[in-house]
């Protein structure tokens, strides 16, 4: 059973997205060769507390870090470390904060200085894929209508969609009902309706779909090492247009 937010939740859910929103900002205007990613982590956490906020992914099933950190061929949950970026890296950052009692869920690859064309293109392709998620997240369709708004987009360039993860709803708790799979076929999956808010979060390959999963029981790595990218923001479902709860607008008016 789904129930849609009311419009006092909804705003309050904003008031989180743009608490996550800036923080990756934040994350975004220390990306370089030379840092740390346990530096990133700990700039964000700080950002968070200092608004009153609680950074949700610190103890969450025992996860050690307020930010997942994916360099390359990772593709989500990856640790924070004493991991030294360098040019030519790509960095997935994923953030989710409790403020007020609701949760904000977002994600952002940054390139580390220059990086080739073909990662560039894997960057760009991904989030563009995350907006054509977001344009079938209207009331009246389903999940599977988002998922293959996703999919036939990312398989066009000819990169591959990751299977095992997918985006999910979001309220009082980080990860609601329904499941928003990134693949799918039209008119399947769960039906959206007004006021409905979930996080799509495209997980696009470079190479293969191929996922496993580190020893450490959290970093999913691509089984052919090639990188992997992770857009994600949280929206709610509205008739005829979904809203946008957070944004990338801070990060890319560095
Ligand atoms: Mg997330
Ligand atoms: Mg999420």
């Amino acid at each position: 059973m789904i129930t849609p937010k009311t419009e006092e939740e909804i705003e309050l859910m904003r008031e989180n997205g743009i608490l996550v929103s800036k923080t990756l900002a934040e994350v975004g205007k220390l990306v370089a060769p030379g840092v740390t990613t346990l530096e990133l982590n700990r700039v964000a956490e700080t950002f968070i507390r200092d608004h009153g906020a609680i950074p949700s992914f610190l103890g969450y099933d025992g996860f050690p870090a307020a930010l997942c950190i994916s360099v390359n061929d990772i593709v989500v949950h990856g640790f924070p470390s004493d991991y030294v970026l360098k040019e030519g890296d790509i960095v997935s950052v994923d953030c989710g904060t409790l403020y007020k009692g609701w949760n904000g869920d977002s994600a952002y690859t940054f390139p580390v200085g220059d990086v080739d064309a073909e990662t560039r293109r894997l960057l760009d392709v991904t989030k563009a894929s995350l907006y054509e998620g977001i344009a079938a997240a209207v009331a009246g369709n389903r999940t599977g209508d988002i998922g293959y708004a996703v999919q036939t987009y990312a398989e066009s360039f000819g990169f591959s969609v990751v299977r095992e993860l997918e985006g999910h709803g979001i309220g009082r708790k980080m990860h609601e009902v329904p499941g928003v799979p990134n693949y799918g076929k039209p008119g399947r999956g769960t039906k959206l309706v007004d006021g409905m808010t979930i996080c799509i979060e495209p997980m696009i390959n470079a190479g293969n779909r191929g996922v496993y999963l580190a020893k450490n029981g959290w970093a999913v790595h691509t089984a052919d090492h090639r990188n992997s990218a992770h857009y994600e923001l949280t929206v709610v479902v509205r008739k005829g247009r979904a809203e946008q709860l957070s944004t990338f607008e801070y990060i890319e008016n560095i």
